[in-house]
């Protein structure tokens, strides 16, 4: 990617001292040399010597700032310096400036994605373009339990190459089950494999892990009774982690898997976080309220629970997790799966790799093209993609009145779950959905409090220490964009379209998106749990 319209007082002492050391190594003279430093003298007079310069800084003028803290938004200018949030006021522009018209576009901390999958593909795609281009400064990864093997080397590596974000990991329980248990992990863990759990958990806490992940609905983690989840909880609470769960069940046992979860933050104390709040079953449409109830008792009982969402009435998952029995073959589970979940009509097919010809397709069209009911239909997608990740399936089966108040909550941040390619479109624009839709068209949140909502309340709920607010001092994770016309543009159609009117991001203060491009700089850290 080339360093698309980086600003000139940003470039000029790299032209400057590559030009010098040429000249340096250089034994020779020629034409081409002298044409060099002609240029070197040149650049010199124009932009002053490398040791005159004054340290590179950025001026952020004449922005309406919403610090992410929930405070009103005002009106000031910022100045970036070695990555930092140098100073907000009324200020001027200094030599050495790099000058940004804020024209009163909105200045915000760079968002933080709680529950985030963009860091698959994340090598070859180091610009995270998806996750940029919709504010996203810091992403979290490590969820549903599947983390990298080994965090301390996924880190090094990620060090050693960064991206254009900043990343954080959970360490994965059924990453752990799995390096334990192998394939033979459809039982409970005996006695001696949970201390080796418990032995892996504490390296990946010590790597700097923020906490535990679960994905008690995804293969290994099903089969962990809620004693050995306890146990590993407990293990991360005596490290100073926390909890964040893809929960046993978000449809036919909600209640029973919140539960779950509460319990957990009582006995060990920790912030514990339900990943994706949703209700995902016809019979619970419209009891967000009777949920969130339950979490507000919890909280005034003195557990730390907390969630994410993504502003989406549809998910995206495997066929299998309809089945939490495991029985494929059970025409029984399927009809209620298809009655109940995810009705065929809104159950789209968005991977498929044993029929590429069928993604894209729902369920209700797949089976009319062949002839069989849905159901059977159903049963025949998922006995003929064995593998696993073979398959993957989108379907609508939330309602946008449970979504809203969940969004609502004031304990819930958003976060997208998204992909820097995939098949859902929170992985490009659920963020800016958030902006356009529950801010500026339905008025469910004001602009303040959805900023708060992707910035400090997250870094907060995934203890992400310094982040999430424009502050003096705070590292310079900043997005600048106009909230007129902030929007999503990814679709179930088009799920990678990027988002509009997001127009400057800023990572640890670099420049990483503008104008529609990333800038092909990739200032990204690893943000690992701070020791208490
Ligand atoms: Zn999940």
């Amino acid at each position: 990617m080339p360093i698309a319209s980086a600003p000139i007082a940003e470039v000029a002492p790299r032209v400057d001292t590559s030009v010098m050391q040429v000249l340096r190594t250089s034994p020779k003279t020629s034409r081409a040399w002298a044409l060099a430093s002609v240029l070197a003298a040149l650049a010199l007079v124009i932009f002053g010597s490398a040791h005159a310069a004054p340290k590179a800084t950025t001026l952020i003028h004449g922005v309406t700032i919403v610090d992410g803290t929930g405070k009103a938004a005002y009106r000031a200018s910022v100045r970036l310096s070695g990555g930092r949030i140098a100073e907000i006021g009324l200020l001027r522009r200094k030599p050495g400036d790099t000058l940004v018209r804020g024209q009163g576009l909105v200045l915000a901390p760079g968002f933080i994605d709680t529950h985030s999958h963009h860091d698959r593909g994340l090598g070859e795609h180091p610009d995270a373009l998806a996750a940029v281009s919709q504010g996203i400064t810091t992403i979290v990864v490590g969820q549903d339990g599947s983390s990298a093997p080994s965090l301390d080397t996924y880190f090094r590596a990620l060090e050693r190459s960064p991206p254009a974000v900043n990343v954080a990991s959970y360490v994965g329980h059924g990453t752990i089950r799995s390096v334990v248990m192998g394939k033979d992990f459809a039982r409970p863990a005996t006695t001696a494999e949970l201390a080796s759990m418990k032995a892996l958990l504490a390296r990946e806490m010590a790597a700097g892990a923020l906490g535990l992940s679960t994905g008690l609905e995804y293969d290994p983690g099903i089969n962990a009774t809620k004693e050995e989840v306890l146990e590993l909880a407990r293990v991360t609470a005596s490290n100073g982690g926390r909890y964040i769960s893809h929960i046993r069940s978000e449809d036919r046992w909600l209640w029973e898997a919140v539960d779950e979860i509460i319990d957990i933050g009582r006995r060990t104390g920790m912030p514990v976080q339900i990943s994706h709040a949703k209700l995902a079953m016809v019979d619970w449409w419209g009891d967000a309220p009777k949920l969130l109830a339950r979490l507000d008792k919890a909280r005034a009982e003195g557990v730390r629970i907390t969630a994410d969402i993504y502003p989406y009435e549809y998910w995206q998952s495997t066929l299998t997790v309809l089945f939490p029995e495991r029985d494929f073959t059970n025409r029984v589970t399927a009809e209620f799966a298809l009655k109940s979940l995810a009705p065929p009509e809104g159950l789209r097919l968005s991977r498929y790799q044993p029929d590429k010809s069928l993604e894209g397709k729902t369920i209700a069209e797949i089976a009319r093209a062949r002839g069989t009911d849905p159901a059977q239909t159903l049963m025949d997608l998922i006995a003929g993609a064995p593998e696993p990740g073979s398959e993957s399936v989108i379907a609508t089966s939330m309602d946008s009145r449970d979504v809203a108040a969940l969004i609502a909550w004031p304990h819930s941040n958003i976060s997208s779950d998204g992909l820097l390619t995939g098949g859902h479109p929170r992985g490009a624009g659920a963020f800016t959905r958030v902006l356009r839709q529950y801010v500026r068209e339905q008025k469910l949140l004001t602009l303040e409090q959805a900023i708060h909502k992707m910035t400090e309340l997250p870094a907060t709920h995934v203890g992400l220490a310094g982040r999430g607010t424009i502050a003096r001092g705070a590292p310079a994770d900043l997005v600048l964009f106009d909230p007129r016309t902030v929007t999503d543009r990814s679709t179930v159609e088009r799920p990678n379209s990027l988002s509009a009117g997001v127009q400057r991001v800023w990572v640890n203060g670099e420049l990483v998106y503008a104008n529609g491009r990333a800038t092909g700089r990739r200032p990204g850290v690893v943000i690992r749990r701070e020791r208490p």
